[in-house]
């Protein structure tokens, strides 16, 4: 720490990110939920076409061409939609723009709400979980209070079903509810549809899981006009180019290879499907997820120690030091032959110890 720090900052917990190892090629990374598939033909395409000689231009700012595709895509006007660099950026726009007087959310969700919330220094209360992992609606109706919900929650990968996300929205009139959907294709309902009938609705997506992207950093929201508008004030006093060109280029070609998409959502549900089963054969508890990764334990070691011995097999999955789900791993889906290696490890793991 310097001596220039603010000292309001100074005890600051930032975000840690799951572990990038410097050579790929040594691990099967299971630990950060990217697509294990390459972006489609089409984006490969559209990126090797002339946009990259214009990168002595700036970008469109308002992102204009992707927005009004986004916008065809999901039924809503191009006014009802905002892209920027990432779902980390467009909810750290969100907690600055929304939750001065305070937010809530589960004690078990994606670990960068609580970090924003210290960042901006705005007073958060974190929901337990019931002891299944799963979210208790009632604890969100009608409390008047600022709300988000990671659906399907992560790292338990457990969905709501939208009558009961639309509950917490109709109930709590005066306050915003932000759902964050970063997993929301791979098997969970959408809440876009209902930003129609509510104006206190701000739905996130990102380009990173379900659309092989997380490296081109995109993301979206959508919502009634006065909050996307707010978005773009806050957008306009931070970062007016936050997407660059190549990027935005590549979300609209890849909102044009939509059945590539549907494809490889489709083969990662299966895998996530054969994978839950062949672990639950061997005596994990494996949470009912819906997004592209399972959140699993076995009564038989501690989540730490088979970590470790994953990562000394060149498996990396995530693992967290966090009361509640210290003996769970939150796994990936990658590929069949992938999650083939991973079962394979697991087997003469847990066999071993003398299951
Ligand atoms: C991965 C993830 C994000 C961040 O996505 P980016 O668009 O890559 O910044 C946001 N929310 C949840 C719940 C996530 O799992």
């Amino acid at each position: 720490m310097s001596r220039y720090l603010s000292s309001r900052l100074s005890s600051l917990e930032s975000y840690t990110p799951g572990e990038q190892p410097a050579d790929n090629a040594e691990y099967i990374k299971l630990n950060t939920n990217e697509s294990p598939y390459p972006p489609s033909p089409g984006v490969l395409a559209a990126l090797g076409s002339g946009e990259v000689s214009r990168l002595n231009l700036y970008p469109n700012p308002d992102g204009a061409k992707l927005i009004a595709k986004l916008a065809e895509t999901y039924d809503v006007k191009p006014e009802n939609v905002i892209i920027s660099n990432g779902s980390d950026e467009l909810l750290a726009f969100a907690f600055l723009a929304f939750f001065e007087s305070g937010v809530m959310f589960p004690d078990i969700t994606y670990g960068f709400y609580p970090v924003y919330g210290n960042l901006y220094a705005i007073p958060y209360t974190e929901i337990p979980l019931k002891d299944d992992l799963t979210v208790t609606v009632n604890d969100y109706l009608g409390v008047n209070k600022n709300i988000v919900l990671a659906n399907p929650n992560a790292p338990t990968g457990i969905a709501l079903p939208l009558r009961d996300i639309e509950k917490i929205i109709k109930t709590n009139p005066d306050n915003l509810v932000l759902i964050d959907e970063a997993y929301v294709d791979f098997g969970a309902e959408s809440a876009i549809p209902l930003t129609k009938k509510y104006d206190n609705l701000l739905v996130i997506h990102t380009y990173s899981k379900a659309r092989s992207l997380a490296g081109a950093r995109l993301s979206y929201a959508i919502a009634s006009k006065p909050i996307i508008d707010d978005l773009k004030t806050i957008k306009y006093s931070f970062n007016p180019y936050n997407v660059n060109r190549l990027t935005q280029t590549a979300g609209l070609a890849a909102l044009e290879d939509a059945g590539y998409y549907k494809e490889k959502q489709r083969e990662i549900i299966n895998t996530r499907e054969y994978t839950s089963v062949q672990l639950r054969k061997l005596g994990f508890e494996v949470t009912d997820s819906k997004a592209n990764f399972l959140f699993a334990k076995n009564p038989a070691i501690p989540g730490r120690e088979l970590y470790l011995k994953l990562k000394e097999n060149g498996i990396l999955v995530r693992h967290w030091n966090k009361p509640r789900i210290e003996d769970y791993l939150r796994i990936t889906i990658g590929t069949k032959e992938q999650m083939e290696a991973l079962m394979k490890v697991m087997n003469e793991t847990i066999r071993g110890e003398g299951v």
